[in-house]
Parts: C-alpha cells; sequence; structure tokens
C-alpha cells in the first residue's frame, strides 16, 4: 500500500530525481576521497601519421577504478569532476603523471592531454603547465593540450589569453571533438589551433554515408585554409583509415591502431613499435 512505500511527498517528487541527486551527490564525495586514495590512473591511446604509418603522440585518457564496484566512465564522472572543481586538482595530476609516462617514450613522441572548461576559469593553469613541464623535465614541444570549443564559449578574455600563452611556450592547442559543438566555425576564427581532432561521430559511418563524408571534406578544406592539421577520432576499421587518410587528415587514432593502454603496456607497446612501420591496416 502507499502506507508502506514511505510518505506521499516523496513518492509525488519522482523518486528516480531523488536517486539520481543522491547519486551524484555519492559521486562528489568518492571522487575526492578517490583522488587522496589514488584510485585514479591514465591510460594512453596512440595517434598515428598516415602517411608515416608511425605513431606521433598518445593521448592520456583519465581512468577511475572504484574499489569493490569497478571501472567508472571520464565521461560519467569529470562533468562531476568539473561541478565541485575538484577538476583542478585532478586536472594537475594528470597534467604531471602524463608528463612522466612520456618521459619514459622515445622523443618523438609526444603526450596530448585533455583540458576541461573549468581549468580555465582560474588563473593558475599556466604555472600548473609550465611547473609540470620544469618538474619533469618534458620539453614544451612534446606537450599538446586538448580542449573542446565551450572553453571559449563565453568569449572569456582569461582563456583566450591562457591559450596565447600556452601556445607561447611551444605547447600545441588541439580542438578537440570539432563539429560537435554549436559554433565550431566561429572558434576558428578566434583563436589559432595547431590541430583539428573529428569528432569520432562523423568518422563512424565512414565511408558508406555520403554526409559524413562531406562534413569530413569541408572540415579538412577549412583545416588546410586554416593551416591546421586534422586528426581523425575513432577509427575503428581498414576502410575508414583509408577513405580519411584520402581525404586529407594527417593523423588518425581509434581502435583499429589501438585501444587505450595503460602506463605500463604503453611504453612496452612503443619500444616495440619504435622505427617499425605500423601494419595491419
Ligand atoms: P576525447 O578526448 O574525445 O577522447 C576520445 C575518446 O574516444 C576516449 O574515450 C577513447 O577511449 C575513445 N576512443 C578512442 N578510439 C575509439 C574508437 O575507435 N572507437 C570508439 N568508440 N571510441 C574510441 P574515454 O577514454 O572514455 O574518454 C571520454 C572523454 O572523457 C574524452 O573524450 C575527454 O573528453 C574526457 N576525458 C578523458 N580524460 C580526461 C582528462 O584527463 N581530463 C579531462 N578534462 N577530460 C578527460
Ligand atoms: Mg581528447
Ligand atoms: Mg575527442
Ligand atoms: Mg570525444
Amino acid at each position: 500500500s502507499a502506507k508502506t512505500e514511505g510518505p506521499g511527498l516523496y513518492r509525488f517528487f519522482a523518486p528516480e530525481m531523488t536517486q539520481r541527486l543522491q547519486s551524484r551527490r555519492a559521486l562528489r564525495h568518492d571522487l575526492r576521497e578517490a583522488l587522496e586514495n589514488g584510485e585514479f590512473s591514465l591510460a594512453f591511446q596512440p595517434v598515428v601519421a598516415l602517411g608515416e604509418r608511425r605513431i606521433v603522440a598518445c593521448e592520456a585518457l583519465l581512468r577511475w577504478f572504484r574499489p569493490g564496484r569497478g571501472p567508472v566512465s571520464p565521461a560519467d564522472f569529470v562533468p562531476v569532476a568539473e561541478e565541485t572543481g575538484l577538476i583542478v586538482p585532478l586536472g594537475r595530476w594528470v597534467l604531471r603523471q602524463a608528463c612522466v609516462a612520456a618521459l619514459d617514450w622515445p622523443d618523438s613522441i609526444s603526450v596530448a592531454v585533455n583540458l576541461s572548461p573549468a581549468q580555465f576559469t582560474g588563473p593558475g593553469l599556466v604555472e600548473a603547465v609550465a611547473a609540470a613541464l620544469e618538474e619533469t623535465g618534458l620539453p614544451a614541444s612534446r606537450l599538446e593540450l586538448e580542449i573542446t570549443e565551450s572553453v571559449l564559449l563565453h568569449e572569456d578574455a582569461l582563456a583566450l589569453e591562457t591559450l596565447h600563452a600556452l601556445r607561447a611556450m611551444g605547447i600545441g592547442i588541439a580542438m578537440d571533438d570539432f563539429g560537435t559543438g554549436y559554433s565550431s566555425l566561429s572558434y576558428l576564427q578566434r583563436f589559432p589551433f595547431d590541430k583539428i581532432k573529428i569528432d569520432r561521430s562523423f568518422v563512424a559511418d565512414l565511408p558508406g554515408r555520403a554526409q559524413s563524408l562531406a562534413i569530413l571534406r569541408a572540415i579538412v578544406g577549412l583545416g588546410r585554409s586554416f593551416d591546421m592539421t586534422i586528426t581523425a577520432e575513432g577509427v575503428e576499421t581498414a576502410d575508414q583509415a583509408a577513405t580519411v587518410e584520402a581525404e586529407g587528415c594527417r593523423y588518425a587514432q581509434g581502435y583499429l591502431f589501438s585501444r587505450p593502454l595503460s602506463q605500463t603496456d604503453i611504453s612496452a607497446f612503443l619500444a616495440r613499435a619504435e622505427g617499425v612501420a605500423l601494419a595491419g591496416w
């Protein structure tokens, strides 16, 4: 009966919503502890130069393994870390850890680190990046930062200034998930990115889908006229690799080449791959 199910009010205010709020709150709490308890790690996914068929960089991807519960996707916890501000200390940990990992790789291979919009709203980002480089000894030329267009969403003068300062340090800046936001095009005008990463939603239906091919062509054309190189994300098949290469993408990333690997496994993988043209596509 209604009585045994608890107060009517509770039922009226959608239990589902209450549950979601509660799990968000729990997630926030657990996230904070996770950083202290060392529950985060980084996975690294190779980025390949299609023409030369060799690995040029690896993207650092944050992983959270909750003891007794298993892995949580960054798509679920990064937004919560953003809301709570935890992304700032967590992001610093990622930066430093990514630099440390890269020191173990051949010099020709860079590391790409994702930055959240919230990391741009404070003044300390440039200093944090400089400190990570200095303390680890990784040259700035081996670090690349990936940002999504939401960083520039609010005409934020500080964000623009920060981006220019990072670029002046010799760090490459890539616009991630290109084409998924609503004003990707206007951002190209406002900030000179070095690289555009085409979102994998445009790669997924290649080569068969004419609309995806048209979007790919348009983005490659834009990239050319702005002097930016293009990386295709989410390349899973040899047909997709051939298509994006033929259309002018210089770089690609995806399960075809490698899934994201642990820090230990990526070092071994890169040592084996060094100087060897990649096979398999
Ligand atoms: P992203 O930066 O666009 O990263 C690419 C995502 O695509 C990764 O998901 C990667 O595992 C996945 N991926 C790579 N190749 C393939 C493929 O061939 N097929 C498919 N289906 N997926 C592929 P992941 O690791 O789950 O990360 C999701 C997002 O979380 C990232 O998207 C990024 O926005 C965010 N993220 C990850 N690590 C960090 C971090 O350290 N800081 C911040 N701020 N965000 C991060
Ligand atoms: Mg990325
Ligand atoms: Mg992306
Ligand atoms: Mg993405």
